[in-house]
């Protein structure tokens, strides 16, 4: 069995003519593996992963163009599989992964990884949820302005050379209600920063942490349905399960108020697509803004549709696109890959 004790406290020795390591905490010297663990990183992460993993004594490759068939045939020699969301973790890589002990995700969610075959097969899985939770949360905030404010399409016209300032009347976010569904990491950090901006804000969760509840002066609400008839602008943050597919259909476009907004930067496949077109065309809603998408890229005649509307912001799937974001990722995941292999 290979033990890695206290990693990241100490420092590993290699003695690559025996095909072990030494982990040496304050001058004791402990068996820290069978042999030199080595970690396949898979795709683009930041430069802080590979170094606080080599740090820890692993022997990091970095291959981040590899192909699905040079992973399935080289994947048996590694002990440590690091991947973000280009790579795909399907069964026949785990069938091939004689040796892999662990996969870290960088990255929120699990769906690129086959987790029922890699657990079958004795994998562990980590990832990093934590890393995206400021990113996304401003990125929220972001849409918020450009909805109210119309920020995107006065761009637009002042690019086409136009100065239209009757037409980009807008609303101010002060004084507004703000219908948070999913209170987690992301659905609290929007509603943090909202109250900053004078935002009233009601939650909708399964389950409610009701101290970050009364840190942001918010109020629950039993139904979703009310949550969306009071609120001016809605913002979700739910994972994608089966209760929340197509949580977003036309009961629910139908309960939001008159005039409202809507964002969506947790999972496309949460919102109904074509029902969300028939509540803007309807002018049940002033507005919505999008990170995720049922299909991305977005590839349906409703999708194309629903990205075209002028009263619509969409962007590419980039909330956790930011370098404070990856740099966090990389950071995390070399870590929780250390702490795991303590308990292996
Ligand atoms: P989280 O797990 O911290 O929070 C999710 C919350 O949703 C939890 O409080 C949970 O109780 C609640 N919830 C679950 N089922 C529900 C239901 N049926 N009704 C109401 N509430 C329900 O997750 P998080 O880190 O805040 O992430 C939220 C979403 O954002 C996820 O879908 C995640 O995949 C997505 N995300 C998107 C990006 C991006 O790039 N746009 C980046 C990171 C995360």
């Amino acid at each position: 069995m290979c033990r890695l004790d206290h990693a990241g406290v100490g420092t590993i020795q290699s003695d690559t003519m025996l095909g072990i390591n030494y982990f040496t905490t304050h001058g004791n010297l402990e068996v820290a593996g069978c042999h030199e663990m080595r970690v396949l990183i898979a795709d683009e992460v930041d430069a802080e992963c590979p170094a606080k993993l080599r740090a820890a004594g692993f022997e990091v490759h970095e291959k981040f163009d590899i192909t699905p068939q040079e992973l399935r045939e080289t994947i048996g020699l590694y002990d440590v599989l690091v991947v973000r969301s280009r790579t795909k973790v399907t069964r026949d890589v785990v069938e091939s992964a004689k040796n892999l002990k662990m996969i870290g995700r960088v990255g929120v969610g699990l769906d690129t990884i086959d987790v029922k075959a890699a657990e079958a097969a004795g994998i562990k899985v980590v990832n990093t949820p934590e890393m995206s939770t400021v990113a996304v949360a401003e990125l929220v905030m972001g849409m918020m302005l450009g909805l109210v404010r119309k920020i995107p399409q006065a761009d637009a016209s002042m690019k086409n050379g136009l100065w239209e300032k009757k037409r980009f009347h807008g609303s101010e976010l002060s004084g507004k209600v703000l219908g948070v569904v999913g209170f987690g990491r992301i659905g609290r950090a929007v509603a943090e920063r909202s109250r900053a901006f004078g935002m009233s804000i009601l939650v909708y969760d399964v389950v409610v942490d009701e101290a970050a509840l009364s840190r942001v002066g918010g109020v629950r609400v039993p139904a979703l349905e009310e949550l969306l008839s009071r609120s001016d602008i809605v913002t979700v943050h739910v994972p994608l399960l089966p209760e929340t597919k197509r949580m977003f259909n036309d009961a629910a476009f139908s309960s939001m108020k008159h005039g409202s907004f809507f964002i969506n930067a947790s999972r496309g496949e949460v919102v109904d697509t074509a029902a969300l077109l028939r509540a803007l065309k309807s002018g049940r809603l002033a507005g919505a803004a999008l990170d995720v998408f049922e299909h991305e890229p977005p590839s349906t005649p409703e999708e194309r549709e629903l990205i075209l509307m002028p009263n619509v912001i969409a962007t590419p799937h980039i909330g956790a696109q930011t370098g404070e974001a990856q740099s966090l990722g990389a950071v995390l995941i070399a870590e929780n890959i250390i702490n795991a292999f303590k308990t292996l």
